[in-house]
């Protein structure tokens, strides 16, 4: 409450599901009723007909709901749709219904025509935030509600959207997105964790595993966003994680809490010797959550470190990088 951002904790209860700290879940969000009822009704259409849509019969509802993509369609849908009705529409990216409302079918008997047109709603992947040892029977994901301001008006994306509107008790469609790249190391390694914002998903994944089969390796996060008070996710977990010596070190950062905008790169280069010598014993270092700016300004920051604690030239400094990277040592899930 009070945050300038959107998000939700999701616990999905899922009895025989198999997967590992690290692994995604990829969600198949649905398209919003009151984008779907205007549809079905600008197109005259009777909703409960059944099509054929890749080997399975589907009502035309659903189709417009859970199978077809009907949002920001992609240039090349656009073009397909102006060839259908043989009508000049200038190269852009438009809901469904606009186009339909702007450009109407030249007869609703052309549904069949634009089913085969559209493409199928592609899946959104979220880091997973439950660890199989610790949350049986359920997976957990952390997820900040994509808003966007199009026109002078807010818009939100697709599959967060949908996520975050979810009541207790409905059901979604998932599967998990193995990520092989991204494991905990053997439990007596140590290991480094940045992952401001929506990035700690996977490192609450990380703790709680190692918490539950009780890893002797030590672990550090970095946690970072715009204000403590709002936006500490799962405070209370990672102080009690403090207090029972599972988090061996917390730093976080609040960007916006003081004048001086200060991130997890900042507290990286604070604890740049110990950060250093964590990696000369051995640790291993992760990153998760925004690709640009944050991922590059932590590499950044990481060859600072390496430079100075390590004593090294540029090139010693990328090498060094490097070689943690063969060793997989130097992993990163970022979006
Ligand atoms: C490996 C991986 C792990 C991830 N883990 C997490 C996680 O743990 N938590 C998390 O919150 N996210 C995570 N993500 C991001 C997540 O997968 C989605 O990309 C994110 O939730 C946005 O999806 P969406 O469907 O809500 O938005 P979309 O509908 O896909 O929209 C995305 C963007 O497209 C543009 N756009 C969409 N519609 C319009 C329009 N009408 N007009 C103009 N522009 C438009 C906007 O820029 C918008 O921000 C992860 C991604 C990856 C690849």
């Amino acid at each position: 409450r009070g945050s300038n951002k959107e998000t939700y904790h999701i616990e999905i209860g899922a009895d025989d599901i198999e997967y590992l700290p690290g692994d995604s879940l990829g969600v198949i969000p649905e398209n919003p009723a009151e984008v779907v009822d205007p549809i079905v009704a600008l197109l005259g259409i009777d909703k409960n007909e059944t099509f054929t849509f890749r080997n399975e019969e589907v009502t035309a509802h659903d189709l417009l709901k859970k199978k077809l993509n009907i949002f920001y369609l992609p240039e090349r849908v656009v073009s397909k749709y102006s060839a259908l009705i043989g009508q000049e529409i200038p190269a852009t990216r438009i809901g469904l219904h606009e186009l339909l409302r702007i450009y109407p079918l030249n007869s609703n008997n052309q549904f069949k025509d634009l089913i085969g047109i559209l493409e199928p709603i592609s899946p959104r992947l979220y880091s997973i935030s439950s660890s199989p040892e610790a949350h049986s029977g359920e997976v957990h994901i952390t997820v900040a509600r994509d808003k966007f301001h199009i026109n002078e008006e807010w818009k939100f994306g697709l599959c967060s959207d949908f996520l975050s509107q979810l009541a207790v008790d409905n059901s979604i469609e998932f599967y998990i997105h193995k990520n092989s790249q991204f494991r905990l190391p053997s439990d007596e390694k140590d290991v480094i964790m940045i992952g401001p914002g929506t990035g700690v998903a996977p490192f609450r994944s990380f703790l709680a595993q190692r918490d539950a089969v009780g890893a002797g390796g030590r672990n550090w996060l970095f946690f970072g966003d715009q204000h403590f008070v709002t936006d500490f996710l799962y405070q209370t977990e990672l102080q009690n994680w403090v207090e029972t010596g599972v988090l061996t070190k917390l730093n976080v950062a609040f960007s916006r809490d003081q004048k001086e905008k200060v991130y997890v790169q900042h507290k990286m280069l604070k604890h740049g010797k110990e950060l250093y010598e964590w990696l000369l014993n051995g640790a291993s270092l992760y990153v998760c959550g925004a690709k640009d700016p944050m991922s590059v300004d932590v590499e950044d920051t990481l060859m600072q470190i390496v430079q100075k604690f390590g004593e090294k030239t540029i090139e010693e400094a990328v090498q060094f990088v490097e070689q943690l990277k063969d060793e997989s040592r130097y992993l990163k899930d970022v979006y």
